[in-house]
């Protein structure tokens, strides 16, 4: 089974671990100190941001919400193709999730359509870097100042990437990370929240541990705060020296990680053609692709002209049926009963690419053999389809379509 994402793990990150259950210390203590002054210099070593290490990238998202004082009555924009974990975040403050279209080319925020709804309650820009890719994330803060608006990017599938020829972190006003199993680099279970906004990432720091004032600085010197001061609500995402030590060594793999994903990532342009459909537009050499999103021509979709989401979904399953897994980064969260928008515009870009997405398998494990492979199915679908061209019934109780070899 070729699987859609795996983590990368050796003896290194065995030893690391060991290093730290022999220490005795498994909570928040050196490890995650360190990890978080190693991850400032990776972004930029010479002037370094500031950094706050938590339990996953949803933590990360939902303090960096909550340290922007968002709360109930305000509004924040994010675009609909995301992770619900995005719009989690938002709501979990209090704050209201408005959904955003999103650009056809990148899957990314459209900026002309949040512009249509913004509103006097709208605080912040939410921008995903979908797929990897930046989309008009320059001409959106240019947006969020104008309108005065501060932004929180989910650089969740970037870690590792370039943008306006710094590492992603470097420039920006909030900016989080996550470090789940199947992100650039994993810590096992993390996220991070970076900016240049000191009071932002010091109010991260202590909402993190349940919102006692300055707890960080007394972990970091292995002590705890007993006689302690608390001034509003927060929350138990902390990273533990475990995770950290994981995510210590993964940060030292990530150029070869990067390397590796790039190389893939070409390796399945190089295989798929234009009548299969195409990739979402990134600047490959300025991105570490995490997920590889490609978007089924609309002319296979045309096949079936009953169900739009068939081919997809057919596809799907004749790739599972040769042992590749693969996945559908997202539905639209608009469509979810709990983020359903009251807004009377429509989400044709995201329900359009949501009919047509399929993610294929990326993750380090993957030899140029397999994504041939991989490609090579998808062409003998293709090419059946149009052998049966018109049909509506494609596939079903065919037997050429299981198995292919
Ligand atoms: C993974 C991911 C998250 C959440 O990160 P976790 O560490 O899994 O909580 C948020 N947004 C996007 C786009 C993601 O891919």
């Amino acid at each position: 089974m070729i699987k859609l994402s795996r983590s990368m793990l050796d003896h290194q990150e065995k030893e690391a671990l060991c290093r730290v259950v022999d220490d005795g210390y498994l909570g928040m203590g050196s490890e995650v100190r360190h990890f978080e002054d190693e991850l400032k210099h990776y972004i930029d070593s010479e002037n370094p941001p500031y950094v706050a290490c938590v339990s996953t990238g949803t933590a990360a998202l939902h303090l960096a919400v909550q340290a922007l004082n968002i709360g109930p009555g305000d509004e924040v924009l994010v675009p609909t193709l995301t992770y619900v974990a995005s719009f989690q975040a938002i709501s979990a403050t209090g704050a209201t999730a408005i959904a955003t279209d999103v650009d056809a080319l990148t899957g990314c925020m459209d900026l002309e359509d949040a512009q249509k709804r913004v509103t006097k309650r709208t605080k912040a820009l939410m921008p995903v870097h979908y797929g990897s890719g930046y989309g008009q994330l320059n001409e959106l803060y240019a947006f969020a100042k104008r309108q005065n608006l501060r932004v929180i990017e989910d650089a969740a599938h970037s870690f590792g990437g370039v943008f306006n020829g710094q590492k992603v972190g470097a420039s920006g006003d909030v900016i989080c990370f996550s470090f789940d199993g199947i992100k650039n680099i994993t810590c096992g279970e993390g996220g991070a929240v970076v900016s240049r906004d000191q009071a932002v990432i010091q109010k991260v720091s202590d909402l993190r541990l349940l919102g006692v004032v300055h707890d960080t600085q007394q972990r970091y010197q292995g002590k705890r705060s007993f006689d302690l001061e608390v001034e509003e609500q927060g929350w138990r995402y902390h990273m533990s020296n475990l995770n950290a030590a994981i995510g210590r060594v993964q940060l030292q793999k990530i150029e070869q990680f990067a390397e590796k994903r790039r190389h893939l990532y070409k390796t399945y342009l190089k295989f798929l053609s234009p009548d299969m459909g195409k990739p979402l537009q990134i600047d490959i050499e300025n991105a570490v692709p995490h997920p590889f999103i490609f978007i089924l021509s609309r002319d296979l979709q045309n096949k079936n002209p009953h169900d739009k989401r068939f081919i997809r979904d057919e596809l799907r399953q004749f790739l599972q049926e040769n042992n590749i897994e693969t996945g559908l980064h997202y539905k639209p969260n608009h469509l979810l009963k709990f983020y359903a928008q009251k807004t009377p515009h429509p989400f044709p870009v995201a329900e359009d690419l949501w009919d047509r997405m399929i993610t294929l398998p990326l993750h380090c494990h993957l030899s140029d053999g397999d994504v041939e492979h991989i490609c090579f199915l998808i062409q003998l679908f293709v090419s059946n389809l149009s052998k049966v061209s018109g049909s509506s019934t494609i596939f079903s109780s065919s037997s050429d379509k299981k198995q292919a070899s």
